[in-house]
Formats: structure tokens, C-alpha cells, sequence
């Protein structure tokens, strides 16, 4: 009998991390839903996923603060056992503005919840997955951001920044536990359609962009999350500190 999964999708109330959540529910694997805010919308994903027949549970907590790392990692071990998959999705965004507007506290806030938060969440991933540590090997898979090679001037380079952090973990990460028998891979999504872009003051943002987009198309939340079920698959077992690149061409 192969092992019963069980994967935590950080920020999975909506956008990439929802389409995620379904999709590996649709799969037969247990999930943990996790939001900072929007308990209905967790609700929803977690009453959606129940309806494949696997377990799932959505558990609040503000990823970017240890203490609440801790206490997911915590309330995911007591109802739904061994973590065999982590998904680091939650990500913010703020205003577009130049670097030369930046507040400290603006871009420490982006830092901390797209970047610690993805330290934090490993560390507890692989404490628990880590052959080392006693566990029975694993995946994760960091959703970064085609703006880590793009730079996104004049929006957000801060937020470009943190994806180019994210990418630099996961490649460094993946190779201290590639003997461990746990795979780190990262998708960098483009343009998708999500409620993201209204954070950074433009929801209609694709629309003005998409003529630049060699497919003349945003993407969809599915589009991305079709490649995280497979990196995060058995189907990947030789893929660890790669890229899927979900841009449509840029
Ligand atoms: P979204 O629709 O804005 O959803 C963001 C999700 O993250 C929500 O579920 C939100 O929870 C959660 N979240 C935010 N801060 C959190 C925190 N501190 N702790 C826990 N959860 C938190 O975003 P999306 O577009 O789906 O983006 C998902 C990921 O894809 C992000 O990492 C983003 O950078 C990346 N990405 C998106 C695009 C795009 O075009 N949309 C492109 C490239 C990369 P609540 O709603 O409950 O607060």
C-alpha cells in the first residue's frame, strides 16, 4: 500500500494555493489548508476537498511569525499525522511604487512574509521528513515568481527580491537535503488571474500587460498548480532544486 499523503498548502483561502488545494484533494491526498484572514473562504476550500473523501482542515495562522509556524506544524501533525508534502504559496505584494518611495517597514513586512515564512515552514518540513531526523523523505515546492528574474521595476522590486530569495533557498535547500529524501523544487508563475493584483492597486493589471506576454494570455490559478501536484508527485522523483517556469513564454 503506498503511504498516505498528507501536504500543507500555506495561503490556500484563494488564488494558487485554493486551485492547489483541490486539485491534490481531487488526487486522494490529505490537505492542510492555511489562511491568514479569510476563515469562510478556508472553509470552503476544506468543505470542497472533503467531498473527494480525503481529510482536510484549515488551520489559521500568520505564517511569517514563528510562534504560529510552530503551532500549524503542531495542529497538522495531531490531525492528519506525517506531513509527506509542503507547498510555501502565501505571498504578498503592496503598492506598485519605484525603490526610491520604499518605506523599511514596507519591505521588511514583504521579507518576512514571503521569505521567512518559506525558511520557517522548510525547517519544520524537514525536521519532520528528514531521513536524519527520523522521518520517511518528502517534498516541497516553493511558489516563487517570474518577477525574480523580470525585477519588476517600477511595481514591486521588493517583491521581486523576495522570489529571487526564494529561488536562491530552494536551490540551496534542495542540495542539503537531496540525500535526506527530500525534494525542493519551485514553480515561477507569470501573470495569473488571481485577487493578487488588486494588493498592488491595478486589479485589471494582466489586461494593460498581456500584449507583452509571447501568449497574449494571462494564466490560470490551475494552469500553476497542475505543475506543483507534479513536482510535489512521485512522477517528479528525479527533479530536485529545478524550476517550472508558468509564464506563457516570458
Ligand atoms: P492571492 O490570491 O493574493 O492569495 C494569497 C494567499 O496567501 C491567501 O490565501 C492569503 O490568505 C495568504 N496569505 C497571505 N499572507 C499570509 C500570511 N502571512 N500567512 C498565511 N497566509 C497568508 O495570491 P496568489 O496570486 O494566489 O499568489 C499565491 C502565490 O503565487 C504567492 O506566493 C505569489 O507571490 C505567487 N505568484 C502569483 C502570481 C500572480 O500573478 N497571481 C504570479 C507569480 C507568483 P488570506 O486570504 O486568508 O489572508
Amino acid at each position: 500500500m503506498p503511504k498516505e499523503r498528507v501536504v500543507l498548502i500555506t495561503g490556500s483561502s484563494r488564488g494558487i494555493g485554493a486551485a492547489t488545494a483541490i486539485q491534490l484533494a481531487s488526487q486522494g491526498v490529505n490537505i492542510c489548508v492555511n489562511y491568514r484572514s479569510e476563515h469562510e473562504a478556508a472553509e470552503q476550500i476544506v468543505h470542497r476537498a472533503r467531498q473527494y473523501g480525503v481529510n482536510a482542515i484549515a488551520v489559521q495562522a500568520d505564517v511569517s511569525q514563528e510562534q504560529e509556524v510552530m503551532r500549524l506544524f503542531a495542529t497538522l501533525d495531531n490531525e492528519l499525522g506525517p506531513i509527506t508534502g509542503l507547498v510555501n504559496n502565501a505571498g504578498i505584494l503592496m503598492q506598485q511604487m519605484p525603490v526610491l518611495q520604499m518605506s523599511a517597514a514596507r519591505i521588511n513586512a514583504v521579507m518576512q512574509t514571503n521569505v521567512t515564512s518559506c525558511f520557517l515552514c522548510c525547517r519544520e518540513a524537514i525536521r519532520r521528513m528528514a531521513y536524519s531526523q527520523g522521518g520517511q523523505g518528502g517534498s516541497i515546492v516553493n511558489v516563487s515568481s517570474a518577477a525574480s528574474r523580470t525585477g519588476a521595476p517600477f511595481e514591486y522590486v521588493d517583491y521581486a527580491a523576495s522570489k529571487g530569495a526564494m529561488d536562491t533557498l530552494t536551490r540551496g535547500l534542495s542540495l542539503e537535503v537531496a540525500s535526506e529524501g527530500v525534494r525542493v523544487n519551485g514553480v515561477r508563475p507569470g501573470f495569473i488571474y488571481t485577487d493578487m493584483h488588486a494588493s498592488g492597486g491595478e486589479p485589471n493589471r494582466i489586461e494593460r500587460l498581456k500584449s507583452a506576454i509571447p501568449m497574449q494570455r494571462g494564466g490560470t490559478a490551475e494552469e500553476v498548480s497542475e505543475a506543483i501536484c507534479w513536482l510535489l508527485s512521485d512522477q517528479a522523483s528525479y527533479s530536485t532544486g529545478s524550476f517550472i517556469d508558468l509564464a506563457g513564454g516570458r
